[in-house]
């Protein structure tokens, strides 16, 4: 069958892979060999589902946005990942990965953050399941996100600062590589995008795919069908993005927009807009699109969020837009930030940096008035309400 989920080598298409150090070569073989069996095994679904359902929430609403839909013409429904525990989709990842851990006898947990937000659920679902937890995190994200800092040691986490590099996302990735090429035994690596080596693409897109199963539900009950006629994401490596498209992937009729940040601009040099400019290469054991310089220099991204600076992408997306199953757009940062005072005073809802992008994306569309539009707003908007204010202020100064 034609498809566009991962085929049985870890490939979409030319993109993905396992390119790891020899040394992790049978971890990673063992992960890929085990968490099929154990996401469809009924002991662990249960396990999951009752964790998504009462300790984060979910089912999360699937909100109707009638003035946010009066605004573009068409309907716009909200899947709202803002609202369950630690504010954004990524928990329902590390919830699911730290039971298959447990499933796997590992005893120590490590984790790479970058803003922060995926440390935080890394760290609270080892508070709860009492493990280990180590984060590996760039110095420079260890400063402008302090509060983030804060919830990880209060939850119990060893946070350890990273000063190679750039001293931001790439290099905690790497850091937590190394330290799982260190302890390949007791140790789970819990990543936290739908990137890295072969199964984390694939097996972080199963445990967000509660995200488009939920949607499909709520569409059929509030508007008689199951299928919208647009989805919309932000997408920085991924995650919230595959969850929010993975039950929709082979149904060409809904069609996927999927926003990346484009920073000050593409044509700047200050962007994340790994889509647009990106070249294949390999980054942290996927084969992908990569933001690199001639010499295959990986460059530093720019975005004024901090959850879509990353220099790679999850090797799906690479994929789609190539089969052209998925449109993708840079939104740039004064896009991203019009779009989240937009939401907020119309709606009443303050979006995550991230989420703005997705919503920004909403104006690259001309709707028809019986469109059906579903969007998901992958986080809230608190942690960065110091970016908001400071930009009201140098807009009201202006
Ligand atoms: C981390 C994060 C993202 C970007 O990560 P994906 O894996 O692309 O989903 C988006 N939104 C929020 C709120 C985040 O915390």
């Amino acid at each position: 069958m034609n498809t566009y989920q991962i085929d049985e080598n870890g490939y979409y298409g030319e993109f993905g892979g396992a390119y790891v150090p020899e040394i992790l070569h049978k971890c990673v073989k063992d992960l890929q060999e085990t968490y099929v069996k154990v996401l469809e095994s009924d002991d662990f679904k249960q396990e999951f589902d009752e964790l998504l359902r009462d300790y984060v929430g979910r089912p999360s609403p699937l909100y109707y946005a009638k003035r946010l839909s009066e605004l573009h013409g068409c309907k716009i429904y909200l899947k709202r990942e803002d609202l369950n525990h630690t504010g954004a989709h990524k928990i329902n990842n590390t919830v699911g990965q730290i039971l298959l851990a447990r499933r796997m006898g590992k005893t120590r947990i490590i984790a790479e953050t970058g803003a922060g937000q995926h440390g935080v659920a890394t760290a609270t679902v080892c508070a709860l399941m009492n493990m280990k937890c180590i984060v590996y995190m760039g110095k420079t994200d260890v400063e402008r996100q302090h509060l983030n800092v804060q919830r990880m040691k209060m939850l119990g986490a060893t946070v350890v600062p990273v000063t190679s590099g750039n001293m931001t996302l790439k290099d905690a990735t790497n850091e937590a590589i190394r330290d799982w090429c260190c302890n390949p035994v007791d140790t789970f690596y819990i990543l936290g995008t739908a990137a890295g080596p072969h199964p984390y693409p694939d097996m972080v897109a199963r445990l967000q795919s509660v995200i488009s199963e939920e949607i499909r539900k709520q569409l059929l009950a509030q508007e008689g069908r199951e299928n919208p006629d647009y989805l919309f994401a932000c997408l920085g490596g991924g995650s919230n993005a595959a969850g929010t498209v993975y039950h929709y992937l082979d149904n060409e009729e809904v069609k996927i927009v999927l926003a990346e940040a484009g920073g000050k601009g593409v044509e700047t040099g200050e962007t994340a807009a790994t889509i647009q400019i990106g070249k294949i290469g390999i980054i942290h054991g996927a084969k992908t699109l990569v933001m690199q310089d001639e010499d295959g220099q990986i460059e530093e991204p720019y975005s004024i969020s901090a959850g879509l600076d990353y220099p790679g992408i999850g090797p799906l997306y690479p994929s789609l837009v190539a089969r052209g199953r998925a449109t993708v757009y840079s939104i740039n940062d004064d896009e991203a930030l019009d779009a989240a005072f937009e939401l907020t005073r119309i709606e009443g809802i303050i979006p995550a940096l991230e989420s703005s992008h997705a919503l920004a994306a909403l104006k690259k569309i001309t709707f028809k008035p019986d469109d059906l539009v579903v969007l998901t707003v992958s986080g809230r908007g608190d942690k960065d309400i110091e970016t908001y204010v400071k930009a009201m202020n140098e807009r009201n100064n202006r």
